[in-house]
Order: C-alpha cells, then structure tokens, then sequence
C-alpha cells in the first residue's frame, strides 16, 4: 500500500472576460487565475489490484462520494490513460466552499492527478497530464500547475505570470452557491458592456503593484451572478466599508474576494464580517503547487 497526503489549493480569478461563445457551446475565455492559501486535503492511497476499484470518502456530507465526483473522474481517467488497474482510495477533507467559483472540485480532480503520478510513475509528459487535466475540466489544467496565468481559450492555454506572493484576502461566500453551467447559459456576451484590462493586471502583478492592481479587479460574470444572488453586491460593498482596496466575484460565483494592505487589515475586516456574511475566511496568493 503506498499513500500520499495532497494540499490542493484553491483559486480565484483576478479577472476574468468571456470573449465569445464557441459552436460547441463552450466560451473563449480570457482570465487571470491566482492560488490561494486556502486549500483541501487530498489523501491518496493505492494498492496493486486485478480490477480497477476506486473508492472516496469525504468529510462534507453533501458532497457526492460516487462516479459524479470530480476527483473519482481524475483517478478514472488517469488509470485508463495508463492501461493501469489499481485500488485507489480518495479521502477529501474540504475546506474550500462547494459552488462558490474558487475550483474546489477542479484542484481535487488536480491532487489526485499528481498522487497518482507519483504513486504509479506512468511516466507522462507535462504535456500529457495537461491534455489529462483538460479532459476533466477547463479549470484542472490551472489547478494542476497552480500560481499565477493567464488562461485562455475554455480556460486551458496557460500563460504562466510570476507570482505575486502573500496578497493578504478575505473571501467572504453568501449562503447559495452558483452553477457554472448556468451561468454560462444566462450570460448574454454580445450585450457585455465592459472588460477587464487583463493586460493592466498582468502588468501590475509583475510589477508588484497592489494599487494598480486592485483597481482593474474585474469578472464579466458578476452581474449575471448577482441577478441570482443580491448578497453578493451586498458582500462586495460590505468588504470595501470595511478597508479592502478592491474587490470582485470569483469565477461563476459565489464567493467574493477582497484585497487588503496587510494581514492586520485583513484580519480585523474579517472579524467584522463574520457578523454580515454567512462565511469568511482569511487567505492570502501563494506560488505554484510544491506539496509533492
Ligand atoms: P469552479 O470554480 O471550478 O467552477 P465551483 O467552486 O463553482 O468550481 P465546485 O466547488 O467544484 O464548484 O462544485 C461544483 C459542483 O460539483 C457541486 O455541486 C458539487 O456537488 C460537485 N462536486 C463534484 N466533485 C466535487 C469535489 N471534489 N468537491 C466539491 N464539489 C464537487
């Protein structure tokens, strides 16, 4: 039996454009995506065996344990890719809100990818695994690399940017999550009045510059989002009253993220929302995935 214990971050997206709508239905993006502090824990255990079996528990009841999850689709697909069978146990410890536009189950699908790597030595090429990754997902291949890119096309051409490390954040989520799924069909990309200035973030982020950054946060998604859910205009406006520099929806929704000064600012604006939001957390932006 050989285990290994996966810290799987989460993401967010410092801007994020839809530039059109494809044939297939999915959308050419273009978004700036960040990691984060805040991470689950992805527990991978595999054993030799005649017959592929895989099995995932979960500490969040409601939270598929079956074939829906993301994370039993990765070992499956890597395994196939392989020509390998194995018993493989998933156990996930989540501590990034489900539905909430932060790549929770992306980054889990990702940590399985890379446990199984390492556990089974396949040896797949950076590119196979990205190819892998994106046939799970459009948010895996980011995820799998982690840091700072820009991502375009569905979201799986990455560009990677220098990180700029220890961004102190406070995500704060209202009670109702979001579908992707629907909010990609709600969303209207001819009437999208305004874009991001990606190229002006991209320039702040290697400049290391947080005001010319924070000013250029940016989701074309927001609006469509907040037409479901007010409480995220509520939230937003919550977090710049109480000192975030600037602030924005993260992928389809829900969560909203705040960037603050320093951690002391951060962390006394958290205090006080935990009295107006329904979730908070404390975060900050960290380098590339290195916990294997
Ligand atoms: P993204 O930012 O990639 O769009 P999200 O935060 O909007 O992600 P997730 O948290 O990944 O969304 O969850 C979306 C749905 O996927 C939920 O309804 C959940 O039941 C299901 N799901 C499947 N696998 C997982 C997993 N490993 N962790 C969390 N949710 C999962």
């Amino acid at each position: 039996m050989k285990k290994l214990t996966i810290s799987a971050p989460a993401k967010i997206n410092l801007t994020l454009d839809v530039l059109a709508r494809r044939a297939d239905g999915y959308h050419e993006l273009s978004t700036v995506m960040q990691s984060l502090s805040l991470a689950d824990t992805v527990e991978v255990e595999v054993e030799p065996s005649a017959e592929t079996v895989i099995e995932l528990t979960c500490d969040k009841p409601f939270v598929p344990t079956d074939e829906r999850n993301i994370a039993v689709k990765a070992a499956n697909a890597f395994l196939q890719h392989a020509r390998m069978h194995a018993h493989v146990r998933i156990a996930l410890q989540k501590r990034i809100p489900v539905g909430a536009g932060m790549g929770g189950g992306s980054t889990d699908a990702a940590a399985v990818l890379r446990g199984l790597d390492a556990l089974l030595c396949p040896g797949f090429s950076a590119e196979t695994m990205n190819a892998l990754a994106k046939s799970i997902g459009a948010d895996v291949p980011f995820v799998l690399q982690g840091g700072c890119a820009l991502a375009e096309g569905i979201g799986e051409a990455l560009q990677p940017i220098p990180v700029f490390s220890g961004i102190p954040l406070v995500i704060c989520k209202p009670r109702a999550s979001a579908s992707t799924k629907e909010i990609f069909t709600r969303l209207k990309v001819d009437a999208i009045a305004e874009h991001p200035d990606t190229a002006g973030v991209i320039e702040a982020i290697r400049e290391k510059n947080l005001s010319a950054l924070v000013y250029r946060l940016f989701n074309v998604l927001e609006p469509v989002t907040t037409e479901l859910c007010p409480a995220i205009g509520e939230y937003r406006r919550a977090l710049l009253k109480n000192g975030a520099m600037g602030a924005a929806m993260t992928g389809s929704g829900t969560a909203v993220f705040g960037v603050f000064a320093d951690h002391a600012a951060a962390a006394k604006a958290a205090k006080a929302l935990r009295s107006v939001c329904d979730q908070v957390w404390q975060a900050e932006t960290i380098c590339e995935n290195k916990s294997l």
